[in-house]
């Protein structure tokens, strides 16, 4: 049967077309840059164009420092610290793009019961990791009526933001680099790249897959002095994950880890776990949601997440286990 076979043999070539031809032309082109959101920005993608891939990788870093100019509380001049400066005073008209994070970080802070809450700065102002400073007791009594995310009123007609009393700060530390990381995957997609993954310190974004099988993206072990030890590794494939550790910025004291997440309700260093990492569609989402663990337990953020259906998350307890949510259990 010529005809079949003929159809056979065509069939073969066209899949050795399909496997030989972006191996001839197409590569992975990588960056990695210590100089933006005070993070380690890192991606990497499949073009077949250098001239492409080179102009995508410039987007992107273009696109971490734009959000860093607007989000940045080290910045005075960045549209956040204005807010932090009027909007006790009156209500400040923002850029819509600014508006709806914040939005978005009112949602979570409903969502995660109060764990995120991005009024947390009204107290952790006063912390400064890299000097070692950390605020006394009577500084955080009198800071404390500041923390609550009720206080950020957002106007949606005028897009403006006001604060409901003075004492009230807001930073985006714990979602703008989730959200950065969403812009830059817009960017890759806009401009035809479908296999990337960009992070932003602890939160990553995957598009597509990695030469036919998922990206492998490892979890830290919170414990180890290096880097690259894990304890597990996630698969992954159109999905963003993000890890909070308390190992990222912290000092230690007469016995006492002070460090960067903070328990909007103590104004004290939230220690209920090690690590945190969610997985989900976007990492402005897994970004905002990988606080929970750390401020209401482990089983409280496991009740939480199990009820989110887009998201799961890996806990490491203070004694070392392992928590996994719903999804990622094997089947029984
Ligand atoms: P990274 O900066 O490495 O992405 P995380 O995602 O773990 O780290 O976020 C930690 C940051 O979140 C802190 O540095 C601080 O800016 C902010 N933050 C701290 N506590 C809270 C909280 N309770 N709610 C919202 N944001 C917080
Ligand atoms: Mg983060």
């Amino acid at each position: 049967m010529p005809f079949r076979k003929r159809q056979h043999a065509f069939a073969l070539a066209l899949v050795h077309c399909f496997l030989l031809a972006p191996l001839a032309h197409a590569e992975w082109f990588s960056r990695v840059d210590d100089g933006i959101m005070g993070t380690r920005i890192s991606m990497e993608l499949w073009a077949d164009d250098p001239a492409l891939a080179n102009r995508a990788i410039e987007a992107v870093l273009a696109e971490m420092r734009r959000v860093d100019e607007l989000m940045s509380t080290y910045k005075p001049t960045s549209e956040l610290s204005r807010v932090n400066a009027e909007a006790a005073l009156h209500a400040v008209p923002i850029t819509p793009e600014l508006f709806k994070l914040l939005q978005t970080s009112l949602e979570y802070s409903r969502v995660t019961e109060g764990a995120f809450d991005i009024t947390y700065a009204s107290v952790g102002y006063l912390y400064d990791f890299h000097k070692r400073v950390h605020p006394s007791e009577a500084a955080i009594e009198k800071a404390l009526p500041g923390i609550d995310f009720r206080h950020v009123l957002l106007d949606e007609k005028a897009t403006s933001v006001r604060f409901s009393q003075p004492g009230v700060r807001i930073d985006l530390g714990g979602i703008a680099k989730g959200h950065a990381v969403d812009c830059a995957i817009a960017i890759l997609e806009s401009m035809g790249i479908r296999h990337a993954v960009v992070s932003a310190g602890g939160d990553s974004r995957v598009i597509g897959d990695r030469l036919g099988k998922p990206w492998i993206i490892g979890i830290r072990n919170p414990r180890s002095a290096d880097p690259n030890a894990v304890i597990t590794r996630i698969p992954l494939t159109d999905s963003a994950i993000s890890t909070s550790g308390d190992y990222e910025r912290y000092f230690e004291e007469g016995g006492v880890r002070y460090h960067h997440i903070i328990d909007p309700k103590t104004g004290h260093s939230a220690s209920k776990v090690l690590s945190a990492t969610i997985i989900g569609p976007t990492a402005t989402r897994t970004d905002g949601l990988s606080k929970t663990a750390f401020v209401l337990g482990p089983e409280e953020a496991l009740r939480i997440i199990n009820k989110l259906e887009d998201v799961d998350a890996v806990f490491v307890t203070p004694e070392g286990r392992i928590l996994y949510s719903k999804g990622l259990q094997p089947p029984q």
